[in-house]
């Protein structure tokens, strides 16, 4: 569960990046979140990872006002959220395999169990046939799905998806969008942001809508308008 309560972000030199937003968002929904540059999205995404503080009002996950908790513990918070960037981030000396198992190497799962875990990731992203292959070798959405298997290898309650078919063609946008439907089927939350009409209007979903800070429409499954 995330819920904004109020909150207002401002930035150096009075930029108000956010202005009073409200919502909730219950586990398992999938949302998109919409809106031309500069109307306060990645500072949203920004105020969930805990990357940035509101400076008015409230951010809970859990129902946990997620303001006062101490620096040691937001690791513990990120652990639980998933994160995937339109710009891939993959390791180009790594393979496909070895880029998701290096999120999990660093939490020190047994070899056993955490291969198991790779191979289902890349099972669930639709990649279990280029374990072996490098990133450079692989499409643009092919390199995207690597990225959102990385990311759920943990086990996120939530996985923010920020602008994930930016860099992509439509063809293998939708391969990833076919991805990220079956990872909210799974039962995790997610939160997209999108300037893709296309896939706004096609994939009906709930839709938080900005325009300079403010949240205008928030639509069970509005399209992009
Ligand atoms: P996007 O394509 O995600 O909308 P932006 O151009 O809004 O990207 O922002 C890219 C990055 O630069 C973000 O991390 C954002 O917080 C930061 N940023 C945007 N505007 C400013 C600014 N005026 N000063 C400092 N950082 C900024
Ligand atoms: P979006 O992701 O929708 O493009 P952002 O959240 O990046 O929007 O930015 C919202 C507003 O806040 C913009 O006017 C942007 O320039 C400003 N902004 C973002 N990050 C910073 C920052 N670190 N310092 C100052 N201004 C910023």
């Amino acid at each position: 569960m995330i819920e904004f309560k109020n909150v207002s972000k401002n930035y150096k030199g009075k930029i108000h990046a956010l202005k009073d937003v409200s919502f909730k968002v219950n586990d398992g929904e999938f949302v998109y979140i919409i809106g031309p540059s500069g109307a306060g999205k990645t500072t949203l995404i920004k105020l969930i990872l805990k990357e940035e503080n509101p400076t008015s009002g409230v951010v809970l996950l859990n129902n946990k006002d997620i303001s006062y908790i101490r620096a040691r513990k937001i690791p513990e918070i990120r652990r639980h959220i998933g994160v995937v960037f339109q710009n891939f981030r993959l390791l180009e000396d790594r393979n496909v395999y070895q880029n998701v198992a290096f999120a999990l190497n660093i939490l020190g799962w047994q070899k056993k169990k955490a291969d198991k875990r790779i191979k289902e990731v890349l099972d669930l992203v639709d990649l279990s046939d280029k374990e072996k292959s490098y990133p450079l070798e692989l499409s643009g959405g092919e390199q995207q799905r690597v990225s959102m298997a990385r990311a759920m290898v943990n086990r996120p309650k939530i996985l923010i998806a920020d602008e994930p078919t930016g860099n992509l063609d439509p063809d293998t946008s939708w391969d990833v969008m076919n991805a990220l439907i079956k990872i909210n089927q799974s039962g995790t939350t997610v939160i997209m942001v999108t300037h893709s009409k296309e896939i706004v209007n096609s994939i009906r979903k709930r839709v938080l809508h900005f325009e300079k800070g403010v949240l205008i429409r928030d639509d069970e499954d509005g399209g992009y308008l």
